[in-house]
Protein backbone atom coordinates (compact mmCIF):
# COMPACT_ATOMS: atom_id res chain seq x y z
CA UNK A 1 0.00 0.00 0.00
CA UNK A 2 1.23 3.49 -0.82
CA UNK A 3 -0.06 5.83 1.87
CA UNK A 4 -0.72 9.33 0.50
CA UNK A 5 -2.60 10.95 3.40
CA UNK A 6 -3.75 9.89 6.85
CA UNK A 7 -6.47 11.50 8.97
CA UNK A 8 -7.13 10.65 12.60
CA UNK A 9 -10.87 10.25 13.06
CA UNK A 10 -11.89 12.11 16.16
CA UNK A 11 -15.04 14.10 15.41
CA UNK A 12 -17.49 15.21 12.73
CA UNK A 13 -15.09 17.85 11.38
CA UNK A 14 -12.80 15.04 10.24
CA UNK A 15 -15.54 13.86 7.87
CA UNK A 16 -15.07 17.05 5.83
CA UNK A 17 -11.33 16.36 5.59
CA UNK A 18 -11.95 12.68 4.72
CA UNK A 19 -14.42 13.62 1.98
CA UNK A 20 -12.33 16.42 0.44
CA UNK A 21 -9.08 14.49 0.45
CA UNK A 22 -10.58 11.32 -1.06
CA UNK A 23 -12.20 13.44 -3.77
CA UNK A 24 -8.88 15.17 -4.42
CA UNK A 25 -6.86 11.95 -4.67
CA UNK A 26 -9.45 10.37 -7.00
CA UNK A 27 -9.28 13.54 -9.10
CA UNK A 28 -5.47 13.55 -9.13
CA UNK A 29 -5.29 9.98 -10.47
CA UNK A 30 -7.68 11.04 -13.24
CA UNK A 31 -10.93 9.29 -12.29
CA UNK A 32 -14.25 10.75 -13.44
CA UNK A 33 -16.23 13.09 -11.22
CA UNK A 34 -18.83 10.35 -10.70
CA UNK A 35 -16.16 7.88 -9.47
CA UNK A 36 -14.52 10.57 -7.33
CA UNK A 37 -17.86 11.18 -5.61
CA UNK A 38 -18.61 7.48 -5.18
CA UNK A 39 -15.20 6.84 -3.60
CA UNK A 40 -15.41 9.91 -1.35
CA UNK A 41 -18.93 8.98 -0.23
CA UNK A 42 -17.88 5.43 0.68
CA UNK A 43 -14.88 6.75 2.61
CA UNK A 44 -17.03 9.34 4.46
CA UNK A 45 -19.69 6.75 5.34
CA UNK A 46 -17.08 4.45 6.90
CA UNK A 47 -15.36 7.36 8.63
CA UNK A 48 -18.72 8.44 10.11
CA UNK A 49 -19.51 4.90 11.28
CA UNK A 50 -16.10 4.63 12.97
CA UNK A 51 -16.43 8.06 14.65
CA UNK A 52 -19.82 7.00 16.04
CA UNK A 53 -18.12 4.12 17.88
CA UNK A 54 -14.66 5.40 18.80
CA UNK A 55 -12.28 8.32 18.56
CA UNK A 56 -9.31 6.00 17.99
CA UNK A 57 -9.87 5.43 14.29
CA UNK A 58 -7.37 6.40 11.60
CA UNK A 59 -8.18 6.79 7.93
CA UNK A 60 -5.49 6.25 5.30
CA UNK A 61 -6.03 7.18 1.67
CA UNK A 62 -3.59 5.99 -0.94
CA UNK A 63 -2.85 3.63 -3.78
CA UNK A 64 -2.06 -0.02 -4.25
CA UNK A 65 0.23 -1.25 -6.99
CA UNK A 66 0.10 -4.73 -8.56
CA UNK A 67 2.81 -4.86 -11.20
CA UNK A 68 1.76 -2.09 -13.59
CA UNK A 69 -1.79 -1.79 -12.33
CA UNK A 70 -2.87 0.74 -9.70
CA UNK A 71 -5.89 0.74 -7.43
CA UNK A 72 -7.29 3.69 -5.49
CA UNK A 73 -7.53 2.59 -1.86
CA UNK A 74 -8.74 3.76 1.51
CA UNK A 75 -8.31 1.81 4.71
CA UNK A 76 -9.51 2.58 8.19
CA UNK A 77 -8.13 1.05 11.39
CA UNK A 78 -10.01 1.08 14.73
CA UNK A 79 -10.24 -0.68 18.10
CA UNK A 80 -10.05 -4.49 17.89
CA UNK A 81 -13.22 -4.98 19.97
CA UNK A 82 -15.37 -3.08 17.44
CA UNK A 83 -16.82 -5.11 14.59
CA UNK A 84 -19.35 -3.63 12.17
CA UNK A 85 -22.29 -5.49 10.67
CA UNK A 86 -24.88 -4.66 8.05
CA UNK A 87 -26.98 -3.19 10.85
CA UNK A 88 -24.59 -0.22 10.81
CA UNK A 89 -26.11 1.88 8.05
CA UNK A 90 -22.87 3.52 6.88
CA UNK A 91 -21.09 0.16 6.73
CA UNK A 92 -23.97 -1.36 4.75
CA UNK A 93 -24.15 1.59 2.33
CA UNK A 94 -20.39 1.92 1.72
CA UNK A 95 -20.14 -1.76 0.67
CA UNK A 96 -22.59 -1.06 -2.14
CA UNK A 97 -20.50 1.82 -3.46
CA UNK A 98 -17.04 0.31 -3.97
CA UNK A 99 -16.16 -2.87 -5.93
CA UNK A 100 -13.77 -4.18 -3.28
CA UNK A 101 -14.72 -3.93 0.41
CA UNK A 102 -13.25 -6.08 3.19
CA UNK A 103 -13.33 -5.99 6.98
CA UNK A 104 -10.45 -7.84 8.69
CA UNK A 105 -9.58 -8.58 12.32
CA UNK A 106 -6.06 -8.19 13.72
CA UNK A 107 -4.62 -8.54 17.22
CA UNK A 108 -4.27 -4.83 17.96
CA UNK A 109 -6.83 -3.35 15.57
CA UNK A 110 -9.61 -4.08 13.12
CA UNK A 111 -9.57 -2.75 9.59
CA UNK A 112 -11.78 -1.99 6.61
CA UNK A 113 -10.29 -1.75 3.10
CA UNK A 114 -12.09 -0.10 0.18
CA UNK A 115 -10.67 -0.21 -3.33
CA UNK A 116 -11.52 1.03 -6.80
CA UNK A 117 -9.42 -0.05 -9.79
CA UNK A 118 -7.78 2.67 -11.87
CA UNK A 119 -8.09 2.09 -15.64
CA UNK A 120 -4.80 1.54 -17.49
CA UNK A 121 -5.84 4.24 -19.92
CA UNK A 122 -5.14 6.82 -17.18
CA UNK A 123 -1.45 5.85 -17.47
CA UNK A 124 -0.60 6.15 -13.79
CA UNK A 125 3.07 5.32 -13.13
CA UNK A 126 5.50 5.58 -10.17
CA UNK A 127 6.71 9.03 -11.27
CA UNK A 128 3.13 10.38 -11.29
CA UNK A 129 2.48 8.74 -7.93
CA UNK A 130 5.51 10.57 -6.47
CA UNK A 131 4.14 13.86 -7.80
CA UNK A 132 0.75 13.17 -6.24
CA UNK A 133 2.35 12.33 -2.91
CA UNK A 134 4.37 15.56 -3.03
CA UNK A 135 1.18 17.50 -3.81
CA UNK A 136 -0.51 16.22 -0.65
CA UNK A 137 2.61 16.80 1.45
CA UNK A 138 2.70 20.45 0.43
CA UNK A 139 -1.07 20.96 0.40
CA UNK A 140 -2.33 23.97 2.38
CA UNK A 141 -4.73 23.17 5.27
CA UNK A 142 -8.31 22.82 4.04
CA UNK A 143 -9.75 24.94 6.87
CA UNK A 144 -8.89 26.35 10.31
CA UNK A 145 -9.66 22.99 11.93
CA UNK A 146 -7.32 21.23 9.50
CA UNK A 147 -4.59 23.75 10.28
CA UNK A 148 -4.84 23.14 14.03
CA UNK A 149 -4.96 19.40 13.43
CA UNK A 150 -1.86 19.49 11.24
CA UNK A 151 0.01 21.54 13.83
CA UNK A 152 -1.10 19.13 16.51
CA UNK A 153 0.09 16.19 14.44
CA UNK A 154 3.51 17.71 13.83
CA UNK A 155 3.82 18.56 17.53
CA UNK A 156 2.84 15.01 18.36
CA UNK A 157 5.40 13.65 15.91
CA UNK A 158 8.06 15.92 17.41
CA UNK A 159 7.18 14.76 20.91
CA UNK A 160 7.39 11.11 19.79
CA UNK A 161 10.73 11.79 18.11
CA UNK A 162 12.06 13.43 21.28
CA UNK A 163 10.78 10.52 23.38
CA UNK A 164 12.59 8.11 21.08
CA UNK A 165 15.78 10.18 21.22
CA UNK A 166 15.53 10.20 25.02
CA UNK A 167 15.00 6.43 25.08
CA UNK A 168 18.02 5.90 22.84
CA UNK A 169 20.23 8.17 24.89
CA UNK A 170 19.11 6.35 28.08
CA UNK A 171 20.11 3.04 26.50
CA UNK A 172 23.47 4.52 25.51
CA UNK A 173 23.93 5.95 28.98
CA UNK A 174 23.19 2.57 30.57
CA UNK A 175 25.65 0.88 28.23
CA UNK A 176 28.30 3.47 29.06
CA UNK A 177 27.71 2.97 32.79
CA UNK A 178 27.98 -0.77 32.39
CA UNK A 179 31.21 -0.32 30.43
CA UNK A 180 32.66 1.97 33.13
CA UNK A 181 31.72 -0.60 35.75
CA UNK A 182 33.41 -3.48 33.93
CA UNK A 183 36.46 -1.42 32.95
CA UNK A 184 36.93 -0.14 36.51
CA UNK A 185 36.75 -3.68 37.90
CA UNK A 186 39.34 -4.86 35.38
CA UNK A 187 41.66 -1.93 36.11
CA UNK A 188 41.26 -2.19 39.88
CA UNK A 189 42.61 -5.75 40.12
CA UNK A 190 46.10 -5.12 38.64
CA UNK A 191 46.46 -1.84 40.55
CA UNK A 192 45.68 -3.62 43.81
CA UNK A 193 48.38 -6.18 42.97
CA UNK A 194 50.93 -3.43 42.16
CA UNK A 195 50.09 -1.75 45.45
CA UNK A 196 50.57 -4.98 47.38
CA UNK A 197 53.98 -5.62 45.73
CA UNK A 198 55.04 -2.02 46.43
CA UNK A 199 54.16 -2.43 50.10
CA UNK A 200 56.12 -5.71 50.22
CA UNK A 201 59.12 -4.09 48.52
CA UNK A 202 59.02 -1.17 50.98
CA UNK A 203 59.11 -3.59 53.92
CA UNK A 204 62.18 -5.49 52.68
CA UNK A 205 64.84 -5.35 55.39
CA UNK A 206 67.73 -5.20 52.98
CA UNK A 207 67.06 -1.71 51.69
CA UNK A 208 69.21 -1.65 48.59
CA UNK A 209 69.35 2.10 48.36
CA UNK A 210 67.74 5.29 49.63
CA UNK A 211 66.83 6.13 46.05
CA UNK A 212 64.88 2.92 45.56
CA UNK A 213 62.85 3.50 48.72
CA UNK A 214 62.07 7.07 47.63
CA UNK A 215 60.89 5.77 44.27
CA UNK A 216 58.84 3.05 45.95
CA UNK A 217 57.22 5.68 48.16
CA UNK A 218 56.23 7.61 45.02
CA UNK A 219 54.88 4.51 43.30
CA UNK A 220 52.85 3.80 46.44
CA UNK A 221 51.36 7.32 46.57
CA UNK A 222 50.45 7.28 42.88
CA UNK A 223 48.87 3.81 43.14
CA UNK A 224 46.76 5.02 46.07
CA UNK A 225 45.55 7.94 43.94
CA UNK A 226 44.80 5.65 41.02
CA UNK A 227 42.90 3.24 43.25
CA UNK A 228 40.81 6.06 44.64
CA UNK A 229 39.97 7.31 41.13
CA UNK A 230 38.97 3.83 39.98
CA UNK A 231 36.93 3.41 43.16
CA UNK A 232 35.09 6.68 42.34
CA UNK A 233 34.35 5.42 38.83
CA UNK A 234 33.04 2.17 40.28
CA UNK A 235 30.87 4.06 42.77
CA UNK A 236 29.40 6.27 40.06
CA UNK A 237 28.46 3.26 37.95
CA UNK A 238 27.04 1.48 41.01
CA UNK A 239 24.96 4.56 41.78
CA UNK A 240 23.70 4.77 38.21
CA UNK A 241 22.76 1.10 38.19
CA UNK A 242 21.13 1.46 41.63
CA UNK A 243 23.60 -0.99 43.18
CA UNK A 244 25.16 1.18 45.91
CA UNK A 245 24.63 -0.75 49.14
CA UNK A 246 25.09 0.37 52.74
CA UNK A 247 26.06 -1.47 55.90
CA UNK A 248 24.91 0.78 58.75
CA UNK A 249 26.45 0.54 62.21
CA UNK A 250 25.97 2.59 65.35
CA UNK A 251 28.97 4.76 66.23
CA UNK A 252 29.90 7.88 68.19
CA UNK A 253 30.25 10.65 65.63
CA UNK A 254 33.07 12.59 67.34
CA UNK A 255 35.22 9.51 67.77
CA UNK A 256 34.73 8.73 64.10
CA UNK A 257 35.63 12.30 63.03
CA UNK A 258 38.74 12.27 65.24
CA UNK A 259 39.92 8.98 63.75
CA UNK A 260 39.24 10.18 60.22
CA UNK A 261 41.03 13.49 60.78
CA UNK A 262 44.14 11.75 62.14
CA UNK A 263 44.35 9.58 59.02
CA UNK A 264 43.64 12.47 56.65
CA UNK A 265 46.16 14.77 58.39
CA UNK A 266 48.75 12.14 57.53
CA UNK A 267 47.63 12.12 53.86
CA UNK A 268 47.48 15.95 53.60
CA UNK A 269 50.45 17.09 55.72
CA UNK A 270 50.64 20.52 54.05
CA UNK A 271 47.41 21.75 55.67
CA UNK A 272 46.50 22.04 59.36
CA UNK A 273 43.39 20.05 60.19
CA UNK A 274 41.69 21.60 63.22
CA UNK A 275 38.73 20.09 65.06
CA UNK A 276 35.92 21.86 66.89
CA UNK A 277 33.51 19.21 68.07
CA UNK A 278 30.42 19.20 70.26
CA UNK A 279 29.40 16.41 72.68
CA UNK A 280 29.54 12.85 71.41
CA UNK A 281 26.49 12.00 69.30
CA UNK A 282 25.38 8.48 68.35
CA UNK A 283 24.69 8.02 64.62
CA UNK A 284 24.00 5.00 62.42
CA UNK A 285 26.25 5.16 59.35
CA UNK A 286 28.09 3.07 56.82
CA UNK A 287 31.61 3.85 58.03
CA UNK A 288 33.36 3.11 54.73
CA UNK A 289 30.96 5.32 52.77
CA UNK A 290 31.15 8.17 55.28
CA UNK A 291 34.96 7.91 55.19
CA UNK A 292 34.60 8.59 51.47
CA UNK A 293 32.55 11.73 52.17
CA UNK A 294 35.12 13.01 54.66
CA UNK A 295 38.12 12.22 52.52
CA UNK A 296 36.48 13.87 49.51
CA UNK A 297 35.57 17.07 51.36
CA UNK A 298 38.90 17.32 53.17
CA UNK A 299 40.80 16.25 50.04
CA UNK A 300 39.08 19.04 48.08
CA UNK A 301 39.69 21.55 50.88
CA UNK A 302 43.41 20.71 50.67
CA UNK A 303 43.48 20.56 46.87
CA UNK A 304 41.81 23.94 46.35
CA UNK A 305 43.78 25.78 49.10
CA UNK A 306 47.34 27.01 49.54
CA UNK A 307 49.83 25.10 51.61
CA UNK A 308 49.95 25.83 55.36
CA UNK A 309 46.36 27.02 55.50
CA UNK A 310 43.90 25.69 58.03
CA UNK A 311 41.05 23.28 57.38
CA UNK A 312 38.49 23.47 60.16
CA UNK A 313 36.22 20.51 60.80
CA UNK A 314 33.39 21.27 63.15
CA UNK A 315 30.32 19.50 64.36
CA UNK A 316 27.23 21.05 65.91
CA UNK A 317 23.79 19.91 66.98
CA UNK A 318 22.25 22.70 65.01
CA UNK A 319 18.99 21.39 63.67
CA UNK A 320 16.77 19.25 65.92
CA UNK A 321 17.51 15.56 65.37
CA UNK A 322 20.50 16.25 63.11
CA UNK A 323 24.23 16.61 63.56
CA UNK A 324 25.68 19.23 61.24
CA UNK A 325 29.27 18.73 60.10
CA UNK A 326 31.18 21.55 58.43
CA UNK A 327 34.49 21.45 56.55
CA UNK A 328 35.85 24.94 56.12
CA UNK A 329 38.87 25.92 54.05
CA UNK A 330 40.68 29.15 53.22
CA UNK A 331 41.12 28.30 49.57
CA UNK A 332 40.12 29.65 46.18
CA UNK A 333 36.36 29.60 46.88
CA UNK A 334 33.89 29.47 44.00
CA UNK A 335 31.50 31.57 41.96
CA UNK A 336 27.71 31.47 42.33
CA UNK A 337 27.50 29.54 39.04
CA UNK A 338 29.97 26.90 40.27
CA UNK A 339 28.10 26.63 43.59
CA UNK A 340 24.95 25.64 41.71
CA UNK A 341 26.57 22.82 39.77
CA UNK A 342 29.24 21.24 41.97
CA UNK A 343 27.05 18.30 43.05
CA UNK A 344 26.31 17.37 39.42
CA UNK A 345 27.98 14.35 37.87
CA UNK A 346 31.34 15.13 36.19
CA UNK A 347 31.04 18.88 36.91
CA UNK A 348 34.31 20.77 37.30
CA UNK A 349 34.62 24.58 37.47
CA UNK A 350 36.19 26.05 34.32
CA UNK A 351 38.88 27.86 36.29
CA UNK A 352 40.21 24.67 37.93
CA UNK A 353 40.25 22.53 34.78
CA UNK A 354 43.79 23.50 33.82
CA UNK A 355 45.20 24.01 37.28
CA UNK A 356 43.93 21.07 39.38
CA UNK A 357 43.48 17.43 38.38
CA UNK A 358 40.20 15.61 39.03
CA UNK A 359 37.23 13.89 37.43
CA UNK A 360 34.34 15.84 38.94
CA UNK A 361 32.87 12.76 40.58
CA UNK A 362 33.78 13.19 44.27
CA UNK A 363 31.01 15.60 45.30
CA UNK A 364 28.43 13.75 43.20
CA UNK A 365 29.21 10.53 45.04
CA UNK A 366 29.46 12.33 48.41
CA UNK A 367 26.05 13.99 47.98
CA UNK A 368 24.43 10.67 47.06
CA UNK A 369 25.94 9.00 50.15
CA UNK A 370 24.78 11.83 52.44
CA UNK A 371 21.23 11.87 51.05
CA UNK A 372 21.06 8.07 51.23
CA UNK A 373 21.88 8.46 54.95
CA UNK A 374 18.88 10.80 55.32
CA UNK A 375 20.99 13.97 55.45
CA UNK A 376 21.58 17.03 53.29
CA UNK A 377 24.72 18.55 51.80
CA UNK A 378 25.38 22.11 50.67
CA UNK A 379 28.12 24.69 50.30
CA UNK A 380 28.69 28.29 51.26
CA UNK A 381 31.50 29.97 49.40
CA UNK A 382 32.75 33.22 47.92
CA UNK A 383 35.40 33.46 45.23
CA UNK A 384 38.83 34.01 46.77
CA UNK A 385 37.52 33.68 50.32
CA UNK A 386 37.37 29.94 50.93
CA UNK A 387 34.51 27.48 51.05
CA UNK A 388 32.56 25.72 53.77
CA UNK A 389 30.86 22.44 52.95
CA UNK A 390 28.07 21.39 55.32
CA UNK A 391 26.32 18.09 55.66
CA UNK A 392 23.83 16.72 58.14
CA UNK A 393 23.29 13.24 59.57
CA UNK A 394 20.26 12.09 61.57
CA UNK A 395 21.06 11.53 65.25
CA UNK A 396 19.89 8.25 66.78
P1 LIG B 1 37.06 17.18 41.39
O1 LIG B 1 37.66 17.81 42.62
O2 LIG B 1 37.64 15.86 41.06
O3 LIG B 1 37.03 18.11 40.24
P2 LIG B 1 34.57 17.15 42.88
O4 LIG B 1 33.27 16.53 42.52
O5 LIG B 1 35.18 16.75 44.16
O6 LIG B 1 35.53 16.85 41.67
O7 LIG B 1 34.39 18.73 42.84
C1 LIG B 1 33.69 19.34 41.78
C2 LIG B 1 34.16 20.77 41.56
O8 LIG B 1 33.77 21.58 42.69
C3 LIG B 1 35.64 20.94 41.49
O9 LIG B 1 36.12 20.71 40.18
C4 LIG B 1 35.83 22.38 41.91
O10 LIG B 1 35.57 23.24 40.82
C5 LIG B 1 34.73 22.58 42.94
N1 LIG B 1 35.19 22.42 44.34
C6 LIG B 1 35.01 21.34 45.13
N2 LIG B 1 35.51 21.55 46.35
C7 LIG B 1 36.02 22.80 46.36
C8 LIG B 1 36.66 23.61 47.34
N3 LIG B 1 36.89 23.17 48.58
N4 LIG B 1 37.03 24.85 46.98
C9 LIG B 1 36.82 25.32 45.74
N5 LIG B 1 36.21 24.62 44.76
C10 LIG B 1 35.82 23.37 45.07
Amino acid sequence: MIEVVSITLENEMDLVLAHKRSMKLAEKVGLTLATQTTFATAVSEIARTVIEHTDNGVLYIGLEQHKLRFTLAAWVTYDPEIRFTNNDAGFFYAQKLVPEFIQTQHTDYNRIDMKIGIPRSLKLDPAKVSLIKAYFELEEPLNAYDEIKQRNTSLHKLAEQKDEELRQSRILDEKKTEFISIASHEIKTPITVIKAYTQMAKKLKDKSSEQVSTLLEKVDTQTTKLLSLVQQLLDVSKMELGNLQYLHEEIELNTFIEEMSAILQHIYPSNRLTLKLCENIPVAIDKIRLEQVFSNLIGNAAKYSNKDTEILISCTLHDPGFARIAVQDQGIGMSAHTRESIFNKFYRADDVMLTHSGLGMGLYVASKIVTDHGGEIWVESTEGQGSTFFFTLPVL
